[in-house]
């Protein structure tokens, strides 16, 4: 192989590397998405069945916000928005959102 032959098989390297970088990137953002719609899910999920659950049985409402409370803290230990302002979305850098914890902890103190 000669040098222009090696540094043409380094470029065509290169290329190869920028493309599948640009791939992993799309496919970074696919998932994402699909993480923070899954929260979103998740979220309004609870929340219908914390309302059947008060149709069904109102005298159990105290019990069933508990556990709504819990599932919220766990959503937003997995690193997702809970609070209205960015509902189901991803925390990014996973600092605290002081609307989330006021949401989560106002009841507590
Ligand atoms: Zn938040």
């Amino acid at each position: 192989m000669t040098n222009k032959e090696l540094l043409q098989a380094f470029d065509g390297f290169s290329e190869e590397l920028l493309t599948v970088l640009g791939t992993s990137e799309r496919l970074k953002k696919q998932v994402q998405t699909v993480l923070e719609e899954n929260a979103r899910l998740r979220l309004e999920n609870r929340q219908l069945q914390e309302l059947l659950a008060q149709r069904q049985a109102p005298v159990v409402e105290k019990n069933t916000h508990n556990t709504g409370k819990e599932h919220l803290e766990q959503l937003y230990n997995e690193g997702f928005h809970v609070c209205n302002d960015f509902y189901g979305q991803s925390r990014g850098s996973r600092e605290d959102c002081l609307i989330c914890m006021e949401l989560l902890y106002r009841d507590d103190r």
